[in-house]
């Protein structure tokens, strides 16, 4: 059911506790921890603990949780003090935008040059 954990997701397993990652934020609502991969010298990954697949259907299933994920996003930026310079918050959504991991998550990356994509 949306909404509810899943069993063979990556990221219910790391909200669960289950699977190890390094935990920089955490809200009633949300966690945030460092990309297994980062892309830029601060590159945080928000999500929310309930399971959605995508941004969009967490919008839909669950509007208060996209706020909470964006206000952490804002707030990971500035404990990571990337707030200054700028940073980037991505929502790949969909196999085709390079989405890997079917929870919906924001990528907050900072700390380099980021070329403007749009
Ligand atoms: P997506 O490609 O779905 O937008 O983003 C998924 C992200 O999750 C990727 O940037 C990938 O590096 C990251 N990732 C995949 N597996 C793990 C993991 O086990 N731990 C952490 N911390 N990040 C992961």
């Amino acid at each position: 059911m949306a909404g509810e954990p899943q069993a063979d997701c990556l990221f219910c397993k790391i909200v669960a506790g289950e699977i190890p990652a390094t935990i920089v934020r955490e809200t009633p609502t949300t966690l945030a921890f460092r990309d297994i991969n980062p892309q830029a010298p601060t590159h945080v990954l928000v999500i929310p603990r309930v399971h959605y697949p995508d941004a969009a259907t967490l919008a839909a299933g669950d509007p208060g949780a996209v706020v909470d994920v964006l206000r952490e996003a804002g707030e990971v930026a500035a404990q990571e003090k990337v707030d200054g310079t700028g940073y980037r918050i991505v929502f790949n959504t969909g196999p085709g935008a390079g989405q890997t991991v079917f929870h919906a998550h924001a990528h907050v990356l900072g700390g380099r040059d980021l070329q403007r994509l749009v």
